[in-house]
C-alpha cells in the first residue's frame, strides 16, 4: 500500500508555462517533489546532494518547459566540490532524468541551518545543450552553451547562464526541502521553482513590478508546502503583472533504459569478451547511470546473444 501511495504521488508533479506583457515575459513554473523524491530514493543520495540535484531536474524541466518532440536538454555541473559533478536530461514530455557523480556526499549545514547546496558543488562550469532527433537518428547540430559557476546554489546558475549565454535576462528560484535521517533514505517534502525570462520588448514598469514581485514571494518550498498550485505560485512572483496560461503538463522522473535496450548495448561488446562474461560471470549485469536501475541478463539470456553474434 505504501509503496503505491509513493507512485502515485510521483504522478502528480505539475509544471505550468505562461507568458505575460504580450509575449515580452516568458515565466513557467513547476512542483517537483513526487520527481525529486524518486531520483533520491532510486541514487540514495545524502540531503544536501538531494537538494543539489532535486534543484537542477527542476531547473531543466523549467528550461526545457517548451522543447519540440525530439528535442533534448542537457544541464550538467563540472565541479570540484564533494558532490563531483552531476548530469540531468529533460525531454520534450516532461520527463527528466539525472545522476551525481557522489550521490552520498555530504558536508556540514551552513550556520543559518540550512543545506550547503554551493558547498557539495563547489567550483567549475555549468553547461546546457540542445540537441534535436538524436534518438531517432535524424541529428541535428547540437546548441551548447556554458558558464563558471557563479554560486553553486543552481538557481543562480540557471539565471546566469540563461543572462550571459542566452542574452535572456532572467530570474529563477529553486528550492527543494527535505527531511533528513541520520542513515538511510532523504525524505522529501516539498520541491519546485519557477523561472521567468525577459524577452526583447519588455517594458520598465512591467520589469520593475516582476521585481517587486520575486522579492517579496516567500520561499518556493513555503509555497508548495501551503498547498500553492504552479499557477498560483507564478501569481505571487509576478506580483500585480497579469499573464497568460499557455500550456499545463505533467512532469515525472523517468528513463529511457530498458532491459531490451540493456540487451542490445551487451550484443555490442566483443566476442570474445561475451564468451569470457558468459565463462566466468555466467551472465551479466548492468546498471543505468541515469535511473540506478539494474539489469540483469541470466546464462541463457547472454548464450542467446553468443548464438546471435555467432551467426
Ligand atoms: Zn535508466
Amino acid at each position: 500500500m505504501e509503496n503505491k501511495k509513493e507512485k502515485s504521488r510521483t504522478g502528480v508533479d505539475k509544471l505550468v508555462r505562461a507568458t505575460a506583457a504580450d509575449g515580452a515575459v516568458r515565466c513557467m513554473a513547476a512542483i517537483t517533489t513526487g520527481t525529486v523524491a524518486e531520483a533520491a530514493r532510486r541514487h540514495l543520495t545524502s540531503n544536501t546532494v538531494t537538494a543539489a540535484l532535486g534543484r537542477t531536474l527542476t531547473g531543466a524541466l523549467l528550461l526545457g518547459s517548451s522543447l519540440k518532440e525530439l528535442d533534448r536538454l542537457t544541464v550538467q555541473i563540472v565541479c570540484d566540490g564533494e558532490m563531483g559533478g552531476l548530469t540531468v536530461e529533460a525531454n520534450a514530455n516532461g520527463g527528466v532524468r539525472g545522476y551525481v557523480r557522489n550521490p552520498d556526499a555530504e558536508v556540514p549545514l551552513k550556520a543559518n541551518g540550512k543545506l550547503d547546496v554551493s558547498r557539495v558543488v563547489g567550483d567549475g562550469m555549468f553547461y546546457v545543450t540542445h540537441e534535436s532527433g538524436y534518438d531517432v537518428g535524424l541529428y541535428r547540430e547540437p546548441y551548447r552553451g556554458s558558464v563558471p559557476i557563479t554560486s553553486g546554489e543552481i538557481a543562480e546558475d540557471f539565471a546566469y547562464y540563461l543572462t550571459q549565454s542566452e542574452q535572456i535576462p532572467s530570474a529563477v528560484m529553486l528550492g527543494v526541502l527535505v527531511r533528513g535521517r541520520a542513515t538511510g533514505e532523504t525524505f522529501v517534502e516539498a520541491a519546485g521553482g519557477l523561472m521567468v525570462q525577459i524577452m526583447p520588448g519588455a517594458d520598465d514598469k512591467t520589469i520593475a513590478a516582476i521585481e517587486a514581485g520575486m522579492n517579496n514571494a516567500p520561499h518556493t518550498t513555503t509555497l508548495i508546502r501551503e498547498g500553492a498550485t504552479p499557477v498560483e505560485m507564478l501569481r505571487v512572483a509576478l506580483g500585480a503583472v497579469e499573464f497568460e496560461i499557455m500550456e499545463e503538463s505533467d512532469v515525472r522522473f523517468e528513463c529511457s533504459c530498458s532491459y531490451e535496450r540493456a540487451v542490445s548495448l551487451i550484443s555490442g561488446i566483443d566476442y570474445v569478451e561475451l564468451e569470457s562474461m558468459l565463462r566466468e560471470d555466467h551472465g551479466a549485469v548492468m546498471t543505468c547511470h541515469f535511473c540506478n536501475e539494474t539489469y540483469r541478463i541470466d546464462e541463457a539470456g547472454l548464450e542467446n546473444i553468443l548464438l546471435l553474434a555467432r551467426a
